[in-house]
């Protein structure tokens, strides 16, 4: 626009330049043609002589009273500003010619149009982004807004000391999906804790129950004189508080690894040279008892894991320790490391007294001993719930199968690591 105001401004300057040199002189008749066209064009002339005397000159609110332009000065006429040129012939300054318009006015009715458009465009363009900005956001706070309020809901079900909740929506936002999963272990992790807790009490109060029972019986029955007091009777007393103090040794351990469980110190295991070494740390024990260890695996064999060396090896101290204790005066304990596809198994099997059917699912639980080897005082029954969580705590896994009167075989699987 600016450039055909230009022009417009080159194409006056040049006719009034042209009136001169035809007439030689400044007259009202030589430039009203110009004046005319002027006030067609929506802007005002005024002809200056030499001595800037005014030779003709419009007035301004002439142009106000054009038709089409009443509409735009309806609210604001804008500022009137006028520009002056010098007219030259010769290179000798002959007059003077002042170009005013009003700001708020564009010379010609193409470019009303032209303004009009433009503000219509930028009107819809503001309007489209504005509805598009309100659908984005209203999308993207849902997508935020969604995951954080069943986060908000699952930690007061928490607080409220309900456990059995989990948060199953998958985010694509990945501090959520961080957050999700954070607070699903968290609730696992406090479900496991009330379980343990829970059920610590029980089997506490249960073992502690038993010894002390027999003790109360054997005492009542020694002061009414049914068992006569004799060292042979005294003894066996000893004997269960003997019992008795094992077994709060024995729960001093279970609160130390609890309390120990969750640290871990990853390093690279090789569970062949992990296991030689367990393997001669038993062999003395089992000669004494005239027990066979066997132990095979293929040296050519990778057989890395990733895990925390010294539980790995209490792991497999607990496992061979049960097998030596569960066995017979020249029984077999036969380890085998292998692996495939699936992962790295270790398999420890012996043929000792094995475990009656009945007992065999509440193995790996707190506390729990197996009938037959209640009789005896060594062991505690948390044995195997160590090995159970430091397997977990590793992904891996420990199946077990037992005959009575037959044997005991073991399975840990542990996932390859690359
Ligand atoms: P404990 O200190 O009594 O050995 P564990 O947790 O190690 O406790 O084992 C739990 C029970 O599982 C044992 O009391 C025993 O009855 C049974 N058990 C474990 N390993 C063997 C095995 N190799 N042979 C027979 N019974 C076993």
């Amino acid at each position: 626009m600016e450039d055909v105001q230009d022009k417009r401004y080159d194409r006056i300057i040049s006719s009034f330049e042209k009136i001169y040199k035809r007439d030689g002189r400044w007259t009202e008749e030589n430039s009203l043609d110009l004046i005319h066209e002027a006030y067609m064009g929506n802007y005002c002339l005024t002809v200056k002589d030499s001595n800037k005397q005014v030779i003709l000159g419009m007035d301004p609110t002439d142009i106000k009273k054009r038709d089409h332009l009443k509409s735009m000065f309806t609210h604001d006429s804008g500022v009137y500003s006028t520009k002056s040129f010098e007219i030259k012939v010769d290179s000798k300054v002959v007059g003077f010619i002042d170009i005013g318009q009003y700001s708020s006015t564009l010379l010609y009715q193409e470019d009303v149009a032209f303004k009009g458009s433009i503000n219509k465009s930028i009107m819809a363009s503001a309007t489209i982004t504005l509805v598009i900005i309100i659908i984005l956001s209203l999308y993207f706070s849902k997508q935020f807004s969604i995951p954080i309020k069943e986060i908000a809901n699952l930690s007061v079900s928490l607080t409220k000391g309900n456990f059995n909740v989990k948060y199953n929506t998958k985010s694509n936002i990945k501090e959520l999906e961080n957050l999700r999963n954070s607070i699903n272990i968290l609730a696992e992790k406090l479900k496991h804790q009330d379980l343990l807790r829970t059920r610590l009490v029980t089997d506490i109060s249960h073992e502690l129950r038993t010894p002390l029972n027999v003790f109360q019986h054997n005492l009542e029955a020694m002061l009414d004189g049914v068992i006569p007091v004799t060292t042979e009777s005294l003894n066996d007393l000893t004997e269960e508080v003997i019992r008795f103090g094992l077994l709060i040794d024995n729960l001093n351990g279970l609160r130390q690894f609890e309390s120990e469980s969750s640290k871990i110190n990853y390093e690279k295991i090789l569970l062949d040279r992990l296991l030689t070494d367990v393997c001669k740390d038993f062999y003395i024990v089992a000669e004494q008892k005239n027990i066979k260890i066997q132990y095979y695996f293929n040296s050519n064999e990778n057989y890395a894991i990733k895990g925390d060396k010294d539980k790995i090896k209490q792991v497999f101290i607990n496992l061979l320790s049960n097998a030596l204790k569960f066995n017979r005066e020249n029984g077999t304990i036969r380890i085998q490391l292998y692996s495939n596809k699936q992962g790295i198994f270790v398999i420890i099997q012996d043929n000792g007294i094995g475990i009656n059917e009945n007992d065999l699912p509440f193995i790996f639980e707190h506390l729990y001993r197996g009938d037959k080897s209640r009789a005896q005082t060594e062991g505690s029954g948390i044995g195997l719930t160590v090995v159970k969580d430091i397997l977990q705590l590793h992904n891996a896994d420990i199946d077990v199968e037992s005959k009575e009167g037959i044997g005991t075989t073991f399975k840990v699987m542990f996932n390859k690591t690359v």
